[in-house]
């Protein structure tokens, strides 16, 4: 029976233990499956008209019962499961056929179309075990993927998860509810255990364990962690924001957090979009931001507050993180990238620059009560790379400002739109020419606005995207006015 189509296969994993499986062929192939079968404890029973040697010894040493030298579809009905090993296509054609009359599962070695079970792939690290399938599409894909695995999981897995065996029983009576006991596994994971058995240490590694388990924290404690999300691209998540979304119960996220990013986060956590609604001032929100993660916490829960960016660079991480504070509520923050470093790599824009500008400032153009005011003269001064959050709107005032205090019309200007994400977008214009060409274009939030000599270098530096969208000739009216001027 083939599987039509990308349909992807359901695994399984099977307990074969006393249990009969029916091997046809009595070659290498066959061996190799039989041994397999054997360390899994089936019973096997072999049907062949010649034997290699160690098959033959097997059937010797009574391991192996040999039924017969051809196959006769009554052999099937005390098997749970078959494995066609001949490299003859019509026998195999034959005994899948018989086979799938009686509801048998079959695996045909080397014919994913006649077979109704596959023999995935694996990584085996004690009791631990990783299969991996590409249903037959690509063998070798799969074969690339173990090998990457075999590195990545070494034998101390397999030793953990034996240790975990061991006391499973303890573990279960120690700790009765699935939250504590998802605690004590997260914590036995990032305890010393993995590093004691590594060395080589089981005994060390058991008690380690041991005492995990006798001092479990009295209550389960929530805990709420800030964390950056980054621009966008999930690659510029932190390995520790990753693992935190790994072990969420709870996600709160802003709407500027990319789907893609939602895709890295623990399948089962619940996620919560927090961001304005309609009708609702931003301290209202703000507000019950607040409220939902004490609550949270104080439920026990693990809860990771996801921003877009990073938590302290306008995103209010600060007055979060007051607020849990004032709870008593443990908390971290986790650093993420935040739009101006995003949008001036992605851009090519080197924010600093020994030639052009020795310092950088992050400045947001709207507060919620309107534009920002600025030392618009400290601004204006040369030498320095301006990098405006939240300006996508109000750009023509903002260019105006700095114009009126001083700053050369000429001075160069990028507007970076959805920065690091595909549909990532790059204006670069003299400051005096930005807005309307961003009008020209229909730039929307996000974007963020970098001012000064450095922008300039996005039309020669850009690496992502398309290159930089710059006004047409002869329509920069606005700058030709300005130098003539
Ligand atoms: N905490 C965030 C900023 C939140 S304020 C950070 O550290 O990045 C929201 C503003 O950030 C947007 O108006 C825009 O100016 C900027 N921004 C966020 N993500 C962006 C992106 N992918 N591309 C361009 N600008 C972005």
């Amino acid at each position: 029976m083939s599987q039509a189509g990308p349909q992807p296969l359901f695994p399984l994993f099977l307990d074969l233990r006393q249990r009969r499986v029916l091997v046809v062929g009595g070659g290498t192939v066959a061996a190799r499956k039989v041994a397999a079968l054997l360390d899994a404890g089936a019973d096997v029973a072999l049907v062949a008209p010649t034997l290699e040697p160690s098959l033959e010894a097997l059937v010797r040493a009574g391991r192996v019962a040999l039924l017969g030298a051809e196959f006769r579809p009554e052999q099937l009905d005390a098997a749970w499961l078959v494995v066609a090993a001949t490299d003859a296509v019509e026998v195999n054609r034959i005994l899948a056929d018989a086979a799938h009359a009686r509801q048998r599962w079959v695996n045909v070695v080397d014919d994913a179309q006649l077979a109704s079970a596959q023999i995935p792939a694996r990584v085996q690290r004690g009791p631990l075990q990783i299969a991996i399938s590409s249903g037959g599409a690509a063998p070798m894909l799969a074969r690339h993927l173990r090998e990457r695995l075999e590195l990545q999981f070494d034998d101390a897995f397999g030793a953990l998860a034996q240790l975990f065996t061991e006391l499973r029983d303890r573990i279960r009576t120690r700790l009765a509810d699935l939250p504590t006991r998802r605690d004590f596994f997260q914590r036995a994971l990032s305890g010393p255990t993995l590093a004691q058995l590594r060395r080589g240490d089981a005994i060390g590694a058991r008690r380690s364990l041991e005492a995990e388990l006798r001092n479990p924290p009295a209550v389960l404690r929530g805990r709420v962690a800030l964390v950056g999300a980054g621009p966008g691209d999930p690659g510029l998540l932190t390995l520790r924001a990753l693992r935190l979304l790994n072990e969420a119960d709870v996600i709160l996220h802003d709407r500027l957090v990319s789907a893609a990013v939602m895709a890295m986060a623990r399948r089962d956590a619940e996620r919560i979009e927090v961001g304005k609604r309609v009708g609702e001032d931003h301290d209202a929100t703000q507000q019950r931001i607040h409220a939902r993660m004490i609550e949270l916490a104080l439920a026990g829960k693990r809860v990771v507050r996801l921003k877009g960016g990073d938590p302290f660079v306008f995103g209010r991480g600060g007055e979060e993180l007051q607020a849990l504070r004032a709870h008593g509520i443990d908390c971290e923050v986790v650093p993420g990238i935040t739009a101006a470093v995003a949008c001036a790599a992605y851009a090519g824009i080197p924010l600093t620059h020994r030639d052009h500008a020795r310092s950088l400032q992050l400045l947001t153009a709207s507060t919620r009560s309107g534009a920002a005011e600025h030392d618009w003269g400290a601004l204006a001064k040369s030498g320095q790379t301006l990098a405006f959050y939240m300006g996508a709107s109000g750009l023509a005032r903002l260019r105006d400002r700095l114009l009126d205090n001083g700053l050369p019309a000429t001075t160069p200007a990028a507007l970076v739109e959805n920065g690091s994400l595909p549909q990532q977008r790059v204006l670069a214009a003299p400051l005096i020419d930005l807005p309307e060409l961003a009008q020209t274009h229909a730039v929307q939030a996000p974007a963020l606005l970098i001012v000064g000599e450095v922008a300039a270098l996005a039309t020669s530096l850009h690496w992502f995207g398309s290159p930089p969208i710059t006004p047409e000739r002869g329509r920069c009216r606005n700058s030709e006015l300005a130098r003539a001027a």
